[in-house]
């Protein structure tokens, strides 16, 4: 007998391997496993003839075995299992296992098959290529139909999930169904358990639509439960209301090096408007990547600094909170601000690095004015004397939690600081106003003027040097470059690239030039010594991992190389591709991958065509087709595995059910499951 709670190794057939590989997809019990839902589908309902195969589609054939044998690959140690299937129109095509011999076992010679599997290519023309299989007893239907993809580790198999899950399946009528029934009535949706058993083993495509309706409803209608009750608790808060200092802010603006542009005014003007009132704010600014969000915060926060308050400003990773700390400094130099840095690894306080103790203090006691730092501001104790304003960088990158933490940070208990959140996820206004029900929406939609559009290009290996070249050329015009790998080291499992193979190839490449890598796992110290330096110019080409997707601003580098960049999503090409493009001179971006794929080339064309967020964002979800589920990838919604954020039509009624619910029951005093629920779903929500 299972149960939710049923550790996974408990289960019938799973041994200490198999346990250990389920665990890093993160299922440690059968309540896990039940929530690993495919990613895809592949249909293979419809039967197709050898004959009508065509290569790079999936099929599903049925046929009888003529042949299977067992051999060793002639230079690399694996074993290969080769089969010839005949259908019932004498067709043969051949298929083959790498590294499966116990296949040979399974199947033999005169049993009938179906097989099912993308098609593929060798010497002897089309092939299937690690099919599934499975044995057919009643030659008149095929036992595969729609059939679920799993993400997997290294090791494990499609079969082995799917075997797991049949086995499982029947706890899902354990599971406690949230939702209310009137909502579930009016929205015609599956109940819960019938959901779970449907996403996993749907009886056709009609009912996987209905599953996975309900699966995205139930993500947008906690977001908007969620948001409608901070919004409601925010209402009856008080603030601290800051005077607008009109000389100072006009002399601030005035000593920037460039004019601001219309939307940062507007932006601004609209910040300072509500900081006045002594309701919270709870504001959020969109632009796109380089619109220059920064420099609006920093007006908000010259303000409250000018009033006497305090202002902090979280952002996701230590080398953004330098470059913040360094840039704001420079920014507000002629101010008699204090401005202090908070990270894990560093502590500035009196532009001095300093203890974890004697910045605490100083932040307590108020000497410090504005202070930028990492989680670690919230993870820490930390107290402020009087602070006002909360600023939230890149904040799809926190969730809900951490932002409300980092509001309770004041000192009083009465006081709510004003929340500022400030991101580059391209959502529509429309639908930004409803996913983030609680906030009020600034956009900031016109680049700076000096900027030109980034050229783009997909670069094929052969003209490797080509861009190399290009590379020297700029950086002798005093220029600087990134390059993006996926690792850090070297990896057996994964072939793609390392910072440091890169590192090492590129010196050779340009022994005269200083080259640097950035990642995760260098020291603070390490990380900061190396930006200054690429800030200043004295590295030309930084070899670096994801670390610098968000946030990093250097103006006189104008060129981003990303290899294999077909492992990198759409939108995060988009945020690498800003860190260039920020002064005045023309940048590039020049991508490399190996995956010749028609799906990769698509997409880097795409990355070459348009240079607008909000228009790769709708690129991204068209590309993924029909039949594949759409959040998983959706960057910035960590919140929405199912919910397409421009499925208009289900977030408004997702927002409305929740609106209405809570009228009628404002504290979901009578609904403890659903209470229950959305505790988790707050905790759940990812920290990076
Ligand atoms: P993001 O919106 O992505 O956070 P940043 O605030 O980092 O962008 O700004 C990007 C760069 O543009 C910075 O170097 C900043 O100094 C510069 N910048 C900001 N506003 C303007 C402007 N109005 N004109 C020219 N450059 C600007
Ligand atoms: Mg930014």
């Amino acid at each position: 007998m299972y149960y939710l709670t049923t550790k996974i190794e408990d289960i019938n057939r799973v041994g200490v391997t198999t346990a250990k590989r389920l665990k890093l997809l993160n299922i440690k019990t059968i309540q896990d496993l039940l929530y690993h839902f495919p990613f895809r589908y592949e249909d293979y309902s419809q039967i197709t003839d050898i004959k009508d195969v065509q290569i790079g589609t999936s099929v599903n054939i049925i046929g009888q075995i003529e042949l299977i044998q067992k051999k060793r690959s002639p230079h690399k140690k694996m074993y290969i299992v080769e089969a010839l299937i005949l259908d019932s129109n004498d067709n043969k095509i051949k298929a083959i296992w790498f590294n499966q011999p116990f296949i040979v076992k399974n199947i033999k010679i005169g049993d009938t098959v179906s097989l099912t599997g993308k098609i593929s290519q060798d010497y002897t023309g089309p092939i299937l290529k690690s099919p599934n299989y499975e044995k057919i007893y009643n030659k008149q239907t095929s036992p595969q139909g729609i059939t679920p993809i799993y993400h997997l580790t290294a090791n494990l198999t499609q079969k082995q999930i799917s075997y797991l899950i049949k086995q499982v399946i029947d706890t899902v009528n354990s599971i406690e169904d949230f939702l209310p029934e009137n909502i579930q009535k009016s929205q015609n949706f599956l109940s819960l358990p019938e959901t779970i058993k449907a996403i996993h083993r749907p009886k056709d495509f009609n009912e996987l639509e209905k599953a996975r309706k309900r699966l995205a409803f139930d993500e947008l209608f906690l977001t908007q439960l969620q948001s409608q009750i901070i919004k409601k608790d925010l209402k009856s808060n008080t603030s601290h209301s800051i005077t607008f200092s009109e000389k100072e802010t006009k002399k601030f603006v005035k000593s920037l090096p460039f004019k601001l542009t219309d939307d940062q005014k507007k932006s601004a003007w609209v910040i300072l408007k509500d900081l006045e009132k002594s309701k919270p704010m709870s504001r959020l600014l969109e632009g796109d990547v380089g619109s220059g969000k920064t420099i609006t915060s920093v007006i908000a926060t010259l303000n409250v600094a000018l009033n006497g308050y305090q202002s902090v400003i979280m952002v996701p990773t230590e080398i953004l909170a330098i470059q913040h700390y360094e840039s704001i400094s420079k920014d507000l130099k002629d101010f008699n601000i204090e401005i202090g840095l908070f990270t894990r690894n560093k502590k500035i306080y009196n532009q001095q690095s300093t203890t974890k103790k004697k910045i605490t203090e100083a932040i307590k006691n108020g000497a410090v004015d504005i202070i930028i730092g990492t989680h670690a501001l919230i993870q820490e104790t930390i107290n402020f004397k009087n602070l006002a304003l909360a600023i939230i960088d890149e904040q799809h990158r926190f969730g809900v939690e951490q932002r409300k933490t980092l509001i309770n940070k004041s000192d009083n208990k009465n006081i709510t600081p004003h929340l500022l959140s400030m991101t580059a996820t391209p959502i529509p206004r429309s639908l930004a106003l409803v996913i983030y029900g609680d906030l009020d929406i600034s956009i900031i939609k016109e680049m700076p003027k000096n900027r030109k559009p980034i050229i783009t290009n997909a670069v094929k290996e052969n003209k490797r040097k080509e861009a190399y070249d290009f590379i020297r050329k700029e950086i002798k015009n005093g220029q600087q470059a990134f390059v993006v790998c996926p690792l850090i080291d070297e990896s057996e499992k994964l072939e793609a690239k390392s910072v440091k193979e890169v590192f090492e190839r590129l010196k050779k490449v340009f022994p005269s030039l200083k080259i640097a890598i950035l990642h995760g796992k260098l020291k603070a110290k390490e990380k900061e010594k190396t930006m200054d330096d690429f800030l200043k110019n004295k590295i030309n080409i930084l070899v670096s991992t994801s670390v610098i997707e968000v946030g990093i601003d250097i103006p006189n580098s104008t060129i981003m190389l990303i290899e294999d960049a077909d492992r990198f999503g759409l939108a995060q090409l988009h945020q690498f591709r800003g860190r260039v493009g920020r002064g005045k001179h023309q940048s590039y971006c020049f991508l490399f991958s190996d995956n010749n794929s028609e799906k990769v080339r698509e997409r880097l064309s795409a990355l070459e065509k348009y240079n607008n967020g909000l228009d790769l964002a709708k690129i991204d979800l068209k590309q993924r087709g029909p039949g594949e589920v759409y959040g998983i990838n959706q960057k910035g919604f960590p919140e929405f595995k199912m919910a397409n954020i421009f499925d208009h039509l289900l977030i408004k009624s997702a927002q409305d059910e929740a609106i209405n619910l809570l009228k009628l029951n404002p504290n979901l005093e009578n609904l403890p499951i659903l209470k229950k629920r959305l505790d988790n779903w707050n905790k759940n929500i990812h920290l990076e």
